[in-house]
C-alpha cells in the first residue's frame, strides 16, 4: 500500500519558490516512484499566507530551532522580520502531516523553511534547519533532503 510522505512542493515541480520558480528534482521523483510513496506537497511559506513571488528570506541569527525557541531571527530582503509567518507556516505544515498520516518528510535543502542540514545565515551557508523542518524534527518526523537521496 502506498505510504504518504511530506515533500517540499518546489521539489515536485510546483512553482512555489520566492521567485515564482520551481525546483523540480528528478532524483526525488524517482525516489518516490521506486518506493511507491505518495507525495503530499507542502510549501510552508505559502501555507503561512505569504505571496508568490515574495522577497527572499534568510536567517540573521540562529536557525529554525532558534526561531522555535525565540532566539533566532529570519528576515526578508526588505528588512522585515518574518518569524511569525514562518512559525505559522511550520505549524500548518505539521497539521497537513497530521491530516495526511505522514511520519516522514523530504525537504528542500538550505531553505529557511525547509532546510534539513544547512541554511543561509546572512550570506553564509551554515549547519542548521529551516523553521518547518525544525518543528517536524522536534515532533519526531524522519526528515531528509534531496541531497540525502
Ligand atoms: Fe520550496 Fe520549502 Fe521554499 Fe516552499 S518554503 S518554495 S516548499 S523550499
Amino acid at each position: 500500500m502506498p505510504r504518504p510522505i511530506l515533500v517540499s512542493a518546489c521539489l515536485l515541480g510546483l512553482q512555489t519558490r520566492y521567485d515564482g520558480a520551481a525546483k523540480r528534482n528528478a532524483a526525488v521523483l524517482r525516489y518516490l516512484a521506486d518506493r511507491n510513496l505518495t507525495p503530499v506537497p507542502v510549501c510552508p511559506e505559502q501555507l503561512a499566507g505569504l505571496a508568490t513571488p515574495r522577497p527572499a528570506t534568510r536567517f540573521t541569527s540562529g536557525d529554525g530551532t532558534g526561531v522555535l525557541n525565540g532566539t533566532g531571527t529570519v528576515k526578508n530582503s526588505e528588512g522585515k522580520i518574518v518569524n511569525d509567518a514562518f512559525l505559522r507556516g511550520a505549524s500548518e505544515t505539521l497539521e497537513v502531516a497530521r491530516l495526511s498520516g505522514c511520519t516522514e518528510a523530504l525537504l528542500k535543502e538550505r531553505s529557511p523553511s525547509c532546510g534539513v542540514h544547512q541554511v543561509y545565515l546572512e550570506e553564509t551557508i551554515v549547519p542548521g534547519q529551516g523553521v518547518a523542518c525544525a518543528l517536524l524534527s522536534r515532533r519526531g518526523f524522519q526528515v531528509r533532503s534531496e541531497e540525502d537521496l
